[in-house]
C-alpha cells in the first residue's frame, strides 16, 4: 500500500504533530505538508523549523484539498476543530487523529464529517513529558505501537492507507475496538499518570513540613514519578475528562489491590508482599524483552536517553 499523500494537513503542531511532520518529511510521505495551529508562537516556531510547506492560522484553509488530515490537538479541542473544518474537507479525504482516548474522539469528530470522508481514529503510544513544536523529533514513533480504532464498516482502503503511513514512520500498527483501547490505556497509561500526579502532589503538601527533604532525597522512586507528573496539564486534564468510565473502573480495581497491600503490611504478611513483588519484577523483564523499555539501570539516563513512552 502506497503511504504517500499529495497533501497532508496537520492540525496542532505540538509534540506529536511536529514529530509526525518531521517523520513524514524524512520519509517523503507527503508532497505538501500543511500545518495549522491556534498558537501564534507555535506557528512561528513551525515556520522557523521548516516543519511544513505552508503554515495556516485557519485550520479550514490547511485541510482544503488534503488527502489525509491529522488532528493533533488536545482531546478537548477536537469537536470545535472538526466542526470548523468539516465543510472544507474534500470527498474521499481521510481524517485521523492521535488522541489518547478513542471513544471520545469518535463521539466528537464523526458528527461533523460530511458524507464520503473517512474517519480512521489513531493513537501513537509514544510521547514524552514535553510539549510544543520544539519538543518533537522524527524518531519518536520508531518501534512504538500505533493503535487504530476504525468503526465497523469504515472504508478498508482508508484504514490501509493510515496503517501504511504509520508503518512508514516506524510504528507497529494494531487495529483495536475503541472501547477496548480505552480500557487498556486506562490501566497502562492513564491510571499510572494519575498516581504520579497524586504522589507528587502529596509530597508537595508534605514539603512544608519536611522543607527541602523531598527534593534532596528524590533520587529514590519519587524522581521517576516527577517526570511523569511533569506531563502537559491540558492534555492530561482532557484525558481524564474524556476517558472517565474506563479510568474509574481501573481505579476501582487499583484501590482494592492497594487496600489488600495495606492489610498485608499491617498484619506483617511478608509472603504476600514478596509474591507480588516477584510477579511485578517478571513483568518488567517481559517489557524489556519485548523491546518496549531499556534494560539500562536508571532508565539509561547516564546514556542521555531522550524520553520514555507515554500515554
Ligand atoms: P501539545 O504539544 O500541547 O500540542 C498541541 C498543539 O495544538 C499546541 O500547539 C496547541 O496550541 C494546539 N491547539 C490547541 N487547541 C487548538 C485548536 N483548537 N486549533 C488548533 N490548534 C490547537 O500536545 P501533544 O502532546 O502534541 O498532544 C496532542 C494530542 O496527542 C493529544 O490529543 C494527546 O492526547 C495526544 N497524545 C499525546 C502524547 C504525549 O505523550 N504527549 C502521546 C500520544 C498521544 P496551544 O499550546 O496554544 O494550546
Amino acid at each position: 500500500m502506497n503511504a504517500v499523500f499529495d497533501r497532508l494537513a496537520i492540525i496542532g503542531i505540538g509534540l506529536i504533530g511536529s514529530s509526525i511532520a518531521r517523520a513524514a518529511r524524512e520519509h517523503g510521505l507527503a508532497k505538501h505538508i500543511a500545518i495549522a495551529d491556534a498558537s501564534e508562537t507555535h506557528r512561528k516556531q513551525a515556520q522557523d523549523l521548516k516543519l511544513g510547506d505552508s503554515v495556516h492560522n485557519d485550520a479550514a484553509e490547511a485541510v482544503k484539498d488534503a488527502d489525509l488530515v491529522l488532528l493533533c490537538v488536545p482531546l478537548g479541542a477536537n469537536a470545535a476543530v472538526a466542526a470548523h473544518i468539516g465543510a472544507a474537507l474534500k470527498k474521499g479525504a481521510i481524517v485521523s487523529d492521535v488522541g489518547s482516548c478513542k471513544q471520545a474522539v469518535i463521539r466528537d469528530v464523526a458528527p461533523h464529517l460530511p458524507e464520503g470522508v473517512h474517519l480512521v481514529p489513531g493513537h501513537p503510544v509514544a510521547g514524552t513529558e514535553h510539549s510544543g513544536p520544539q519538543a518533537g523529533f522524527a524518531a519518536l514513533f520508531q518501534n512504538r505501537w500505533c493503535i487504530l480504532t476504525p468503526e465497523a464498516g469504515t472504508d478498508a482502503a482508508a484504514v490501509e492507507k493510515v496503517k501504511a503511513f504509520w508503518a512508514a514512520i516506524g510504528s507497529k500498527v494494531e487495529i483495536m475496538e475503541p472501547r477496548h483501547h480505552d480500557l487498556v490505556l486506562a490501566i497502562t497509561s492513564h491510571v499510572p499518570h494519575l498516581i504520579a500526579y497524586n504522589i507528587v502532589g502529596t509530597a508537595d503538601d508534605l514539603e512544608t513540613v519536611t522543607e527541602s527533604e523531598v527534593i534532596k532525597y528524590s533520587a529514590g522512586g519519587f524522581r521517576d514519578f516527577t517526570r511523569i507528573a511533569a506531563s502537559d496539564p491540558t492534555m492530561w486534564r482532557d484525558v481524564f475528562l474524556n476517558n472517565r468510565e474506563a479510568v474509574l473502573e481501573m481505579l476501582g480495581r487499583f484501590t482494592e489491590d492497594l487496600i489488600a497491600l495495606q492489610r498485608a503490611i499491617r498484619w506483617g504478611e511478608g509472603d504476600a508482599l514478596f509474591d507480588l513483588f516477584t510477579r511485578t519484577r517478571a513483568i518488567r523483564r517481559a517489557i524489556i524483552d519485548a523491546g518496549q523499555e531499556t534494560a539500562a539501570p536508571d532508565f539509561g539516563r547516564g546514556a542521555g536517553a531522550k524520553g520514555d513512552a507515554q500515554s
